[in-house]
C-alpha cells in the first residue's frame, strides 16, 4: 500500500486508540487518587480521635489528683498549678451539689457552667465517674467542653478544655492538597474543631447536609458524598465514640482530579490534540475554500483582487504586487484597480531567470529588476507562477519576517492552476479554434482599441474561388488551404507590428497592422499576396495552387466604417480580376 494511503487509513484509528489509552490510564490514576484520598481520610479520622482521647485520658489523671485533695486551699493550689502549666485547659470548676454552688479555681464567672443545655456523656467503658460535656460557650470568644469527675459525695470537679488549644493538633491532618479534618458535636450540631479557629462553635452546614441524618439512622461510621458551596465533596466520618463527636475528613472532588497528575496531563494533551486538529482543519478548510474561489475568476483584475484578499487573510505581509508575463511580447504587466494593464518591464532574460516551483525570500539588496521597478524596497518573497514551463506571472510579497512556506506553496500551486485556466479561457474566447488566429470578437476589440491611430491599417484577405477548391479537391483540402493561409499570414505579419491577425469567417481573414504610410501598408500586403501565389501547398500528394485578394484601408472613424471601406477595396480587387491588392485611399 502506498505510504500516504497507509497513513490516511491508520491515522484515525491510531488517534482513537491513543485517546482511549490515555483516558483509560487517566481513569486508573483517578481511581488510585480517589483510593488514596479515602485512605488518607480514614487514617486522619483515626489519628484525630486518638489525639483527642489521649488528651481526655491525660485529664482524668489530673481529676483524680484533685479528688485526692483534703482541703480547699490544697485543691485551689493544685488546680492553679495545673492550669498554669497546661494551656489546653481553660478552667477548673468545683460544683457543690448540696448547695448547688459553682466555684472557679481562677475565680471566673461560672454563668456558662450553669447553662441547663449542657449535656453529659458518661465515659463508663473508659473510666468510672467520668463524663464529657457537650460544647458550650464560656465567654463570647471561648468555646469549651468539660470532663467531669463525680465524687462519692456527688460533688463534681470539672476540667474545662479550651477548644482552640485542644484541637490545635488536628490542624496538620490533611487529605490530598485541599482536604482537612473537622469535628462536629452531634448534640449541638456545632463545630468542635475546624482548621479556621473562627468557625469553632458555629453550626456546621456540611454536617447537616446529610451526615447528621446518617448518624440519626444509626450509621455511626461511613462514607458520604455531598454538594456544598458549588463543590462536590467526598468525605468519611466517624461518630462512634462516647463524646458523641463526629469526626469528618474528606476533600473536594476537584482536589482528587487535580491531584491526579496523569489525569490532568491527559486532559491537557487531549484538549491540545483536539484544539490542534480543529485549528488545522479550520485553516485547511478556509484556505481551500478561499483558493477554490480563484478558479471562478474570468478577468485578471478579479484574479488579482482575490489573490490579494487570500494573502491578506493568511499571511503577515507589508504589501503585495502581482505581475503578469506575456511570453509573446516579453512584457511584464500590472493590472490596475479598474482592469487597465500597464507594461512595467520588457525583459525576456529576466523571465528566463525564474524557475518553476521556486519560492525565495530575499533582502532588498538582492531584489530583481522587476522588483526594483515595482519599488519593492524591503525583504520580500518572490513567487513565480508557471504554466508548465512558461512563466505567466510573479507575486512579490513584502514581509519583515519569514512566513509559513507550506501555506505560500499552497497559494502558489492554486494560483498557477487558476491563472493558467483563466488565460486559457481568455484565449479560447478570443481565438479561432481551427487556425489559432484571433476571432472576430477579438478583432473588433482591437479595432476599437486602435481606432484613429495614425499608422494603423486594416486589410481584409479573401481566398479567390475558394468554392472551386472545395468542389474539386474536397472540404478537407479546403480546410488545409485555410490553415495554410493563416500560417502564412502569421509569418508575414509578425508582432509587434501586427496588432491582430484574425479569421473573419469562412475563407476571409483580417490583419490589423502598423505601417509607416499607405505605400508601406500596400507593400506589406502585396508581399503577402505574392507569398500565397508562390506558395507550394501539397495536399495528399496533389499540389494546390491558389491566390488571395486583399482590400486595405486606414483604421479610422469606427470599426464598422473601417470594415466597410476595406470590404469595398476587396470587392474592387475581385472586380479587377482577383489576386490583387487594392488600397482604399482615405480622404479626411
Ligand atoms: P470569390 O473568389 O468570389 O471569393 O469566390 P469564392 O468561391 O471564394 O467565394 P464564396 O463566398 O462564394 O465561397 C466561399 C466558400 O467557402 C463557401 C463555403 O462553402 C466555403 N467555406 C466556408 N468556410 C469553410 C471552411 O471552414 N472549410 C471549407 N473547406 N470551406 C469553407
Ligand atoms: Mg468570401
Ligand atoms: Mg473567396
Amino acid at each position: 500500500m502506498a505510504l500516504p494511503k497507509f497513513l490516511i487509513r491508520t491515522l484515525r484509528p491510531y488517534i482513537i486508540l491513543l485517546v482511549i489509552g490515555m483516558i483509560y490510564a487517566a481513569y486508573q490514576q483517578l481511581n488510585k487518587s480517589e483510593h488514596i484520598a479515602y485512605q488518607q481520610s480514614y487514617s486522619n479520622l483515626k489519628t484525630g480521635s486518638e489525639l483527642i482521647f489521649s488528651q481526655v485520658e491525660a485529664a482524668s489523671s489530673k481529676l483524680y489528683l484533685l479528688d485526692d485533695t483534703s482541703s480547699v486551699s490544697e485543691f485551689d493550689s493544685i488546680a492553679k498549678r495545673i492550669l498554669k502549666h497546661t494551656p489546653t485547659y481553660s478552667d477548673i470548676i468545683y460544683v457543690n451539689r448540696e448547695t448547688n454552688q459553682y466555684r472557679s479555681a481562677l475565680l471566673n464567672s461560672t454563668d456558662a457552667e450553669k447553662n441547663p443545655d449542657i449535656t453529659w456523656r458518661p465515659l463508663d467503658g473508659i473510666a468510672e465517674h467520668l463524663a464529657v460535656s457537650s460544647i458550650y460557650q464560656k465567654t463570647p470568644k471561648e468555646w469549651v467542653f468539660a470532663v467531669k469527675y463525680t465524687q462519692d459525695n456527688a460533688n463534681e470537679i470539672w476540667l474545662e478544655f479550651d477548644l482552640k488549644y485542644t484541637t490545635q493538633s488536628l490542624r496538620g491532618l490533611r487529605t490530598l492538597n485541599e482536604g482537612y479534618v473537622f469535628v462536629v458535636d452531634s448534640t449541638t450540631g456545632r463545630l468542635a474543631f475546624h482548621p479556621d479557629p473562627n468557625r469553632i462553635g458555629t453550626p456546621s452546614v456540611s454536617y447537616h447536609a446529610g451526615i447528621s441524618e446518617q448518624i440519626n439512622h444509626g450509621l455511626l461510621f461511613g462514607k458520604y458524598e455531598y454538594y456544598y458551596k458549588g463543590q462536590f465533596k467526598m468525605s468519611v466520618y466517624d461518630g462512634d465514640n462516647p463524646y458523641k463527636w463526629v469526626f469528618i475528613s474528606g476533600t473536594d472532588r476537584s482536589d482528587i482530579l487535580s491531584s491526579s497528575y496523569q489525569f490532568s496531563l491527559t486532559a491537557i494533551v487531549i484538549a491540545s490534540l483536539l484544539f490542534l486538529a480543529i485549528v488545522i482543519n479550520y485553516l485547511t478548510y478556509q484556505l481551500n475554500t478561499s483558493l477554490a474561489e480563484l478558479n471562478n475568476k474570468e478577468e485578471l483584475v478579479d484574479f488579482k483582487h482575490n489573490l490579494r484578499e487570500i494573502l491578506d487573510r493568511f499571511c503577515h505581509h507589508k504589501g503585495v504586487q502581482l505581475c503578469f508575463y506575456d511570453a509573446d511580447y516579453g512584457h511584464f504587466t500590472t493590472v490596475d484597480y479598474h482592469g487597465n494593464t500597464n507594461i512595467i518591464l520588457r525583459d525576456r532574460n529576466l523571465a528566463k531567470h525564474f524557475s518553476p516551483s521556486s519560492l525565495s525570500y530575499t533582502g532588498k539588496r538582492y531584489a530583481d529588476p522587476l522588483a526594483k521597478k515595482l519599488q519593492i524596497n524591503s525583504r520580500h518573497y518572490t513567487i513565480p507562477l508557471f504554466d508548465k514551463e512558461s512563466l505567466i506571472g510573479v507575486i512579490y510579497m513584502k514581509a519583515t519576517f519569514p512566513t509559513y512556506r507550506s501555506i505560500l506553496r499552497m497559494i502558489r500551486d492554486y494560483s498557477e492552476v487558476a491563472l493558467t485556466n483563466l488565460l486559457l479561457h481568455k484565449k479560447l474566447r478570443s481565438k479561432d479554434v481551427m487556425t489559432h488566429l484571433d476571432n472576430k470578437l477579438t478583432l473588433r476589440e482591437k479595432l476599437d482599441k486602435h481606432i484613429d491611430k495614425e499608422d494603423v491599417y486594416l486589410a481584409i484577405v479573401d481566398i479567390d474561388h475558394f468554392k472551386r477548391v472545395n468542389d474539386s479537391l474536397g472540404h478537407l483540402v479546403g480546410d488545409q488551404v485555410i490553415i495554410h493561409t493563416a500560417d502564412l499570414m502569421k509569418k508575414c505579419f509578425p508582432k509587434p507590428n501586427s496588432l491582430s491577425v484574425a479569421r473573419f469567417g469562412g475563407e476571409e481573414f483580417c490583419v490589423l497592422f502598423r505601417a509607416n504610410d499607405e505605400n508601406d501598408a500596400y507593400e506589406q500586403c502585396e508581399m503577402f499576396r505574392h507569398l500565397v501565389e508562390q506558395s507550394k501547398l501539397i495536399c495528399d500528394d496533389v499540389p494546390v495552387q491558389y491566390t488571395v485578394s486583399i482590400g486595405i484601408t486606414l483604421n479610422r472613424d469606427s470599426q464598422h466604417i473601417s470594415i466597410g471601406r476595406a470590404d469595398k477595396a476587396l470587392y474592387q480587387a475581385k472586380g479587377l480580376g482577383r489576386n490583387q491588392v487594392v488600397l482604399n485611399t482615405f480622404q479626411a
